[in-house]
């Protein structure tokens, strides 16, 4: 049978593009259909959108810890949402540029529309039937909300990036990594922040060390922590406020909610039954270590796999599909090693085993942890500090995990992560000579 193409791709974002560009780079003839945004989640409603808006908020911090550096700011520095909103979007819409000229100089078709299957060979985009002898389904995920009375009233993380105004007063329902990230970007802006959270400590996954250490540190900056609480109804004013009704009774008035309460694979649209392809019991497609469905000729990566939502894991996933197909020596994704980085204040910064999980594998793991208060806080007053966990398996003296929250600890734990990924001892850390004086160093003088 004749295709119209040796891979159509079903999804533009971090995984799709990559494995449609290497895929053409290697001889494929190959085709990209996206319904929204070229670039995905990442590049307009998620990371890039997002680290813009961090860097926004830490200049608060910065003007207050300016002072014991000397410098009088004579007026209350004033900020203004629509001048970041508006220069994050001019920004997004030169990446979405950016993606366009990679595809295309690659000599990707770029599809505009919606995708479904017509059958394991045919997706139907508009009027257009196209086929194709390999399909690849990167369509990422989508944010979900909890079914509660009012929930129309509640925001997302995609509405989130182009809201009208800043309230002065706002809820973020959930633990994990949005809703801390947004909780420390609305604290930053001057924002009165409320994080609902369902469970005993916020970051579940993450090292209890670290956890522990964030959620105080958040509440050092200002953002309130309502543990075991859950919003059970909610309710909007005459004036346009809502009125937020928790379990426990207690009543909250604010400008707005932004769920945080995870994303499911956006998988309903696809028409899967088309072409045969089953998902696990979690809603996710299933796939297998060449992230090939249980239809030989359809692949998938990225956040609808479910198996890490994050961009550089989507990257690595595409690639490796477009080399196992195209090309040669596919490289495998080493779950078990990705670091990884929640942008709150203080930064989180990971790697490896928490504490938690090394006791649980190993039969003697060695930790090593320090706590102070970095020297770029001493003149400033600024009472945040520092963590930092390393965890060692006794036996082999390989370093099973490493931990940090602080400021950069997402640019310290990169280069962390090579030396774990590399089989680094906790010897080879303290033979490496430091870098003085600077937070990371504390990383190779540990004792
Ligand atoms: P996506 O990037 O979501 O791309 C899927 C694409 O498919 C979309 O463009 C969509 O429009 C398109 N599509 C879907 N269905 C169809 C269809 N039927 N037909 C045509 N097109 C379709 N990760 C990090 O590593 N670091 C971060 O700092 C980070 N921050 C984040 C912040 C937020 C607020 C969010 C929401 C996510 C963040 N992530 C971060 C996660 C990261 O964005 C995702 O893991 C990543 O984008 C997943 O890539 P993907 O290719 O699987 O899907
Ligand atoms: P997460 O899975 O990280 O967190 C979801 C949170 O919502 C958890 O605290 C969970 O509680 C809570 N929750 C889930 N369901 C409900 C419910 N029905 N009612 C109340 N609370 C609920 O998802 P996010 O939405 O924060 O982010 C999605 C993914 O995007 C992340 O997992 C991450 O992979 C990626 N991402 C990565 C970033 C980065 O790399 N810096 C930044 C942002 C996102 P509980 O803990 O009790 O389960």
């Amino acid at each position: 049978m004749n295709f119209d193409y040796d891979l159509l791709v079903i999804g533009a974002g971090s995984g799709g593009v990559r494995a449609a560009r290497v895929s053409a780079q290697l001889g494929a003839k190959v085709a990209v259909v996206e319904s929204r945004y070229l670039g995905g989640t990442c590049v307009n409603v998620g990371c890039v959108p997002k680290k813009l808006f961090v860097y926004a908020s830490e200049y608060s911090q910065s003007f207050k810890d300016s002072a014991g550096y000397g410098y009088t700011v004579d007026e209350k520095p004033r900020f203004d949402w629509a001048v970041l909103r508006d220069n994050k979007t001019t920004e997004i819409e030169r990446l979405n540029g950016i993606y366009r000229n990679i595809l295309e100089n690659n000599h990707v078709r770029i599809i505009n529309g919606h995708a479904c299957f017509k059958s394991a060979h045919e997706v139907q985009v508009g009027d257009q039937t196209i086929s194709a002898r390999n399909i690849l389904i990167a369509t990422g995920s989508w944010p979900f909300k909890p079914a509660i009375p009012g929930n129309e009233h509640i925001l997302t993380s995609n509405e989130f990036f182009y809201m009208d105004k800043l309230p002065e007063r706002m809820i973020v329902v959930g633990g994990g990594y949005i809703a801390v990230e947004f909780a420390g970007i609305l604290n930053g802006l001057g924002v009165e922040t409320h994080i609902v959270y369902r469970g005993e400590t916020i970051l579940r996954g993450f090292d209890n060390g670290v956890r522990a250490f964030v959620s105080d540190e958040l509440q050092t900056s200002g953002v309130r922590i309502h543990y075991h609480s859950t919003i059970e109804q909610v309710d909007k004013q005459d004036d346009g406020s809502l009125l937020a009704t928790l379990n426990n009774g207690e009543t909250l008035t604010v400008g707005e909610i932004i769920c945080a309460t995870g994303r499911k694979a956006l998988v309903d649209p696809l028409n899967l039954d088309a072409a045969g392809v089953q998902l696990s019991h979690h809603g996710n497609i299933d796939v297998n270590d060449q992230y090939q469905t249980n239809i030989p000729n359809i692949y998938a990566v990225g956040d609808v796999i479910g198996r890490a939502q994050l961009t550089p894991v989507a990257i690595k996933e595409g690639m490796f599909v477009a080399q196992n197909l195209f090309g040669e020596n596919p490289k495998p994704v080493n779950y078990s090693m990705i670091p990884t980085a929640v942008f709150c204040q203080p930064n989180i910064g990971t790697v490896g085993l928490t504490e938690e999980q090394a006791a649980a594998q190993y039969d003697a793991v060695e930790v090593y942890e320090a706590k102070f208060r970095p020297m770029k806080n001493t003149l400033s007053g600024s009472p945040h500090k520092v963590l930092m966990k390393m965890l060692v398996d006794a036996e082999t003296r390989k370093v099973i995990g490493c931990h940090m929250a602080g400021n950069d600890a997402g640019e310290i734990i990169q280069g962390i992560g090579v030396a774990m990924q590399a089989g680094a001892t906790k010897e080879d850390f303290d033979n490496t000579v430091a870098i003085h004086p600077t937070a990371a160093e504390e990383f190779v003088t540990m004792s």
